[in-house]
């Protein structure tokens, strides 16, 4: 990209949404330009369309102008002779902390000793604790970087790729930024796997080419009979990623099998009309009943919303249709972020508000940072219980719970409350007693027994936890009645 072109095509994405604002990011433009002036990219680019590109990145979330500015010098004071005090002095103190933040999360991860590795990580990880947004900030520029791979030995690409699958991915699925978690996934994949990619990639444009006809009808059938009922829609088609599609083939055994694989989205005004065209769809078309999701009612843990739905259309082919509100979409896309599109001062206050109250994995967070020292313990709890793969399960009143691969009820008891935990006594899984660490499975529901004069627990449970939370407060529990065991 050239300079020129990546700076007016900033202007006009900032433009767009923020008229007041653009001298002082043109300002951090210059700052910037000025003191990465006769560094290259690898790529041989001048290293400023590094920056430019990450602000656009930013700017097509609608980042607020010191999140932007920051984008615009997130590498000066780690690269180039320009110190904290002058970002401070130059802008604000907000842009000096963002910048100073994001250059904390060392680019030169991979090289170095594990004790280095691990404390990146941690800072990585803690400082969404902070500001969410210098973690915003530290994906839009991996994203960016990972566009421009291709420059880099074939060594370095996998190493990097490894690393983004590993730590950036499950932050951007955290922070329920759904656009950004699926490129990441697609260039990651693409760089390990790239005969398989290439293989699936053929494989799904036939699939999509052959039932391309069959679901634009679809479309048209279902806009126009949510006209006749006074619904105004917005339906468009929409394609499985080539990683996305990978996963699912891991544990069904052909493309077949998938259910989502084609699928439609509606999106409506609101909530009520969510459920009408729901209707208004199983009149169209059959449902295929086990294939029904309400996340409106139950979002996901990342503050996903959408009623999903899989049918049979004509010939017996399985389509799924996503419904929601505009705003729900807005949140599907860009999750956290999409705040920026609709509180423009008090934004990043809200989001932050937001992410410590109802994103699970926040607390996670909190509760590790401030249990373990050791950055390497940190670091490797933190993969178990957060980057791990997670499996969801459900309570008795059908809330949806978030744990490690590996949980047991005892860990699901301390999750919901220390009480629970404490006096538990039996644990039931779909109605059936189960033993304490019986490892709890997708969808599992979850009813824990107890008996507050009876039971209290024993120091072998320690054995049958993963979760950090569960073993504090086993041992908290254990510590505290010491004298009278
Ligand atoms: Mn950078």
């Amino acid at each position: 990209m050239e300079v020129d072109i990546g700076l007016s095509l900033l202007e006009k994405k900032v433009k767009s949404y923020n008229k007041n604002d653009w001298d002082i990011i043109y300002k951090a433009y210059k700052f910037a330009d000025k003191y990465h002036k006769n560094q290259k990219r690898e790529s041989g680019e001048a290293y400023i369309t590094h920056p430019l590109a990450v602000a656009c990145i930013l700017a097509n979330m609608h980042a607020d102008t010191d999140t932007l500015c920051a984008g615009l010098l997130h590498d000066v004071i780690e690269d180039t002779k320009a110190s904290y005090e002058e970002v401070e002095k130059e802008f604000n103190p907000t842009v000096a902390f963002l910048v100073d933040g994001v250059t904390k999360i060392s680019k030169m991860t991979l090289l170095s000793s594990n004790e280095l590795i691990a404390q990146n990580i941690r800072r990585i990880i803690v400082g969404i604790k902070k500001d969410a947004r210098i973690v915003i900030i530290k994906l839009a520029d991996r994203l960016h970087n990972m566009r421009t791979l291709n420059f880099k030995k074939t060594d370095r690409q996998n190493k990097i790729a490894l690393e983004t699958l590993e730590i950036y991915v499950p932050l951007a699925y955290y922070i329920g930024s759904y656009q950004i978690k699926n490129e990441l996934e697609n260039i990651c994949f693409y760089y390990l796997k790239p005969d398989a990619y290439r293989d699936l990639e053929k494989k799904l444009k036939v699939i999509h080419d052959s039932s391309k006809k069959l679901l634009n009808k679809m479309v048209i059938d279902v806009k126009t009979k949510l006209k006749q009922e006074g619904i105004k829609s917005h339906i468009e088609l929409q394609y499985k990623d080539v990683y996305s599609v990978h996963k699912k083939l891991i544990t069904k055994a052909t493309i077949e099998n998938i259910h989502d694989l084609l699928c439609i989205k509606v999106i409506v005004k609101t909530v009520k009309e969510c459920y009408l065209a729901l209707m208004v769809i199983h009149s169209l078309y059959p449902p295929f009943t086990y294939k029904f999701k309400d996340y409106i009612v139950k979002p996901k843990t990342n503050m996903y919303q959408a009623i999903h739905t899989t049918v049979f259309s004509e010939g017996n082919l399985l389509v799924q249709f996503q419904i929601r509100t505009k705003e729900m979409e807005r949140i599907a896309m860009y999750g956290l972020t999409s705040y920026w599109f609709k509180n423009k001062n008090m934004a990043s206050i809200k989001m932050q508000k937001d992410l410590e109250n109802n994103f699970q994995f926040f607390k996670s967070i909190s509760e590790l940072d401030s249990s373990i020292k050791d950055n390497i313990e940190f670091v490797k709890r933190a993969k178990q219980e957060l980057f791990s793969k997670n499996i969801y399960v459900r309570t008795t009143q059908g809330e949806i719970i978030e744990l490690p691969t590996g949980a047991t009820p005892i860990d699901f008891a301390y999750k919901i409350h220390t009480d629970l935990g404490n006096t538990m006594i039996a644990s039931i899984v779909n109605d059936q007693a189960v033993p304490f660490d019986y490892k709890l499975q997708n969808n599992d529901r979850v009813r824990i027994v107890t008996d507050s004069k009876v039971f209290v627990p024993k120091d072998d449970w320690l054995n049958k936890v993963v979760t950090t939370n569960a073993r504090r407060k086993i041992m908290d529990f254990i510590k505290s009645h010491e004298e009278e065991r």
